[in-house]
């Protein structure tokens, strides 16, 4: 930060030599993260030792211990885990294959949707009736639908800023219901995927009140195979799902601090679990390696923080955001002093884009933080978003957010599937993460004025 914008913050940085001595600061925090391999390291770890941590499994409890390891050795204070009751469901097998007159049935790579009901012992076999929407799937008639298994042919393609992926998700989230409820005797959709494998991907659905399905993803190749198939006369596929549900299971999210001067808290979160079919090394691997990463290097390079920075790896966001709410409830009494919360779950692309949702006050702090990051060629996105699943809870009771934009381009690639492995990170946009959140944690926690509040809004 130079006097000159100084000036512009007269009000909030009276004095130039605060300015300079933030400057500093920020210029030492990027200089050693940049030559720090730490982050690397961490997520290294996390998919090595511990790898696939799906909320209610084994590998779940054993991210736990991990989490509050690392996190101790990574200098963090108050370092401890708090109670949250998991559900547990487990996919056992997914095996879908399609009938071929002149050879034997051709197995097709697919992984159940998360939470999708089984099928019984003999399977699900049924003639298959091809859509390349959800709006198409709404526009036919239970007639069309009754007793087949609907396929939803719809592919995704690459984005930066990951609409195609949100523009699409709803078919894998609530095609289900509405196949349910026309009376479809099971759902296959297009992986939403934009890499042509033969990698499944999965990921959540909500069946509401709608009579409950079996719902898989098909690989990108899988599903081209299928398409091919339907469109040249129509084929029947044979579906056997084993998912079942277990009982709730007690675990845990992790918490540990950079304790600042006051009782007031800027807060830093990523998701300790994965799917289950996935060693998560960016989702949320990354995200976890760059909120500890930036709480690490502030306690390292810079002095005590005026407040207090937390990191809080979230439980379950992947099988529905139980560990953000827990969080939420428990801290309750303590959300007025919450100032800022900021979320990593976009994998290890560089940032590109500062999104944000700051009351008007906060706007200085805003123009600093881009000042700070200018290095990094970061332009200022939008003022209403920033928000992710896990700080959710937090926006929603007045809490201002912050979200540094990745670069997704290549994130879909692998996004919830078994290819999300080591070999695909970043390693240069890993550490750039590190930089950018460390820049603001720092920045707002030791911000001089207020950052403000969020009006409330319901759920
Ligand atoms: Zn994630």
């Amino acid at each position: 930060m130079k006097c000159l914008h100084l000036l512009l913050l007269a009000v909030l940085l009276p004095v130039c030599g605060q300015g300079q001595a933030a400057d500093a600061t920020l210029q030492k925090l990027q200089a050693k993260i940049a030559d720090d391999p730490y982050s690397e390291y961490l997520v290294t770890t996390l998919v090595n030792e511990v790898g696939p941590r799906f909320a209610g499994s084994d590998g779940y409890e054993h991210a736990v211990i991990w989490a509050l390891q690392k996190l101790q050795a990574a200098g963090l204070k108050n370092v401890h885990a708090e109670p949250v009751i998991l559900p547990r469901w487990v996919r056992g097998r997914s095996e879908v294959s399609l009938e071929v007159s002149s050879v034997d049935n051709v197995p097709l790579a697919a992984a159940a949707i998360g939470g999708s009901v089984g099928t019984d012992a003999q399977g699900i076999e049924a003639e298959v009736v091809r859509v390349e929407s959800l709006d198409q799937l709404r526009q036919l008639t239970t007639a069309q639908v009754r007793g087949r298994i609907v396929f939803i042919d719809q592919r995704i393609q690459p984005s930066r800023d990951a609409s195609t992926y949100v523009a699409a998700y709803p078919v894998r989230k609530y095609a289900p219901a509405e196949a349910g409820r026309k009376g479809a005797a099971a759902i296959l959709i297009r992986s939403l995927s934009t890499a042509q494998d033969d990698v499944p991907h999965t990921g959540d659905l909500d069946y509401g009140d709608a009579p409950k399905i079996p719902a898989l993803a098909l690989s990108n190749v899988a599903a081209d195979r299928l398409s091919a198939v339907v469109r040249a006369g129509g084929a029947t596929v044979t579906i056997k799902l084993d998912t079942r549900e277990l009982g709730a299971v007690y675990s845990a999210y992790v918490v540990a601090d950079v304790p600042g001067q006051t009782d007031e808290i800027v807060l830093l979160g990523a998701h300790l679990d994965s799917w289950d079919i996935t060693p998560g090394a960016e989702d949320d691997g990354a995200g976890v390696a760059i909120v500890t990463g930036a709480a690490r290097a502030i306690l390292r390079h810079a002095k005590k923080p005026k407040r207090t920075i937390r990191v809080v790896l979230y439980a379950d966001e992947e099988f529905g955001e139980i560990g953000a709410r827990a969080y939420a409830d428990a801290h309750a009494a303590e959300l007025g002093r919450h100032v800022l919360a900021m979320e990593a779950d976009g994998g290890s692309g560089p940032v590109w884009r500062l999104d944000s949702k700051l009351p008007d006050v906060g706007a200085p702090f805003r123009l600093a933080l881009l000042d700070a990051l200018k290095p990094f060629g970061i332009a200022d996105g939008s003022h209403d978003g920033g928000g992710g699943s896990d700080i959710k809870p937090l926006m929603m009771q007045g809490v201002p957010v912050l979200g540094p934009r990745q670069d997704m381009s290549r994130y879909f690639d692998v996004h919830h599937s078994a290819a999300d492995t080591l070999d695909h990170l970043d390693r240069a946009g890993l550490r750039q993460n590190v930089a950018v959140y460390a820049s603001a944690a720092w920045l707002a926690a030791n911000w001089p004025g207020s950052l403000g509040r969020l009006p409330p809004t319901m759920p």
